[in-house]
């Protein structure tokens, strides 16, 4: 009984460090914090890259918010990374994870960012893509081929976590922002399955048939892949290994965090733009990646 009476007050105990421990990393979260970390603790951030995840730009009243940019806010945010960032391909990452990062382009000292895109919706064509141009900006489109006009059936869980019912791009339209330098491709797997769960011949099958499937229709060498879901349990080791044997340089994650380059010989870190203008400045900070990992240590 007693012991009993001992271990509800330590899970008390517990729940509350974890709740003032989380109180405080919201706080630190805030961009007068994550700045003034950043510059205290990080001068050695022109030497990182930062890769952005977007999914969908548009204004979709239903279903996943967390997926979808509003232009407004979009537009905003790539204004701010051209007046404050150096933005580089997936393709120039690519080269630098095998030659170094010094082959980057230095442009006054500025941090490196990439921007991309997963899945492949047409309002990447319809919405992103003119912005992109307006602001000279290079993105990356990761397509889950099977579903540009709809060849293969989505995976189940595809299904359950995304909204099937929205447009995804034409072959035309891929092939027509294709001919614009800005315009890199990367392939998102043929059925967006989680990779983690299907055995290594169908993981294979996917990552190849979606590479050649593009290279194909484009005519060009894909160097990058992006796990479906991309966090922590939808992949491991394994699965980036034969990623790397499959001829992909880049192998994007949505793990969140920066990349130098001793870690992106293995996966790449993303970071979620999804959000208002002033979280987003946040987030990219070195600050914010500080306090993120600090974070889900204690989760
Ligand atoms: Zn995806």
């Amino acid at each position: 009984m007693e012991k009993n009476g001992y271990d509800s007050v330590c899970l008390f105990m517990m729940k509350k460090i974890k709740g003032i421990l989380s109180f405080l990393f919201d706080l630190l979260s805030f961009p007068v914090f994550t700045d003034w970390i950043s510059r205290v603790f990080f001068e050695r951030g022109a030497e990182s890259v930062l890769i952005l995840t977007y999914h969908s730009v548009g204004v979709h009243p239903v279903a996943r918010p967390d997926l979808t940019i509003h232009p407004a806010v979009f537009e905003k945010q790539l204004a701010y990374l051209q007046k404050h960032y150096h933005s580089i391909s997936l393709d120039v990452l690519a080269q630098a994870i095998t030659e170094g990062f010094h082959v980057l382009p230095k442009k006054n000292g500025r941090r490196f960012v990439a921007i991309s895109f997963d899945d492949g919706y047409e309002d990447n064509y319809t919405v992103a893509f003119p912005l992109l141009v307006r602001y000279q900006i290079p993105a990356t489109f990761n397509i889950t081929t099977g579903f540009i006009e709809h060849t293969r059936a989505m995976s189940a869980e595809c299904q359950d976590a995304m909204f099937p019912e929205q447009s995804t791009m034409s072959w035309k339209q891929i092939e027509e922002m294709a001919q614009n330098p800005l315009c890199h491709f990367g392939a998102h797997t043929v059925t967006h399955p989680r990779m983690s769960q299907v055995d290594l011949e169908q993981a294979r099958q996917e990552m190849m048939e979606s590479k050649s499937a593009l290279e194909k229709r484009l005519h060009r060498p894909i160097h990058t892949f992006a796990f479906p879901f991309g966090s922590k349990k939808d992949f491991n080791e394994g699965l980036v290994e034969l990623a790397k044997q499959s001829g992909f340089t880049c192998v994007l994650s949505t793990v969140p965090g920066m990349n130098t380059v001793q870690s992106s010989r293995s996966y790449l870190k993303r970071i979620d733009p999804t959000t208002t203008i002033y979280r987003f400045k946040a987030r990219l900070s070195m600050g914010y990646t500080l306090v993120r990992n600090l974070r889900s240590r204690f989760e």
